[in-house]
């Protein structure tokens, strides 16, 4: 097997009153993130790392936040439509390691549920699914609690016999 690595990376900012949510994980909180879709920066994150590593085009074009088609859309139904088409050329994700950065709210708690709903769309056990959350220490504006931003790299390989 001949792995590609992706990464990607996305900030969002917030805004009070909306719903938060990371991973596709709604999490209370009085501010969410800003954004055409929901504003899920975790999975932003993950779906430019699934399309650089399988040679795809970045996810503001394949996703243009210029027309009503994704506005409002869940970043999980944008997930499941890349893992069709990484599935349609044959690719399979072998691992994914993720950063979120946010000063609060505090996501450590949350992390085995966004395993449980990311895993299942990228058809990964478990241990093959890395999310740590950090703070930013206070620095800058994520340290400051108006945004939160993510980087995540993604491993993913050519099935089993099948060619190029
Ligand atoms: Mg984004």
């Amino acid at each position: 097997m001949n792995p590609n690595v992706g990464f990607g990376y996305d900030i969002h900012r917030f805004k009070k009153g909306r719903k938060l949510y990371l991973g596709g994980v709604e999490i209370p909180h009085p501010a969410g993130l800003v954004g055409h879709s929901d504003g899920d920066c975790l999975i932003h994150a993950l779906i430019d790392a699934l399309l650089g590593a399988s040679g795809d085009v970045d996810i503001g074009r394949l996703f243009p936040d210029t027309g009503p088609d994704y506005k409002d859309i869940r970043s999980t139904e944008l997930l499941k439509r890349v893992a069709g088409r990484l599935r349609r050329k044959k690719l399979e994700v072998l691992n994914v390691d993720a950063v979120i950065v946010a000063q609060a709210p505090r996501l450590a708690p949350f992390v085995d549920k966004m395993k449980a709903v990311l895993c299942p769309l990228l058809r990964l056990p478990s241990e093959r699914l890395g999310i740590k959350a950090k703070t930013n220490e206070g620095i800058g504006l994520v340290g400051r609690e108006k945004a939160v931003a993510c980087w995540v790299v993604v491993l993913v390989g050519r099935k089993r016999g099948e060619r190029r």
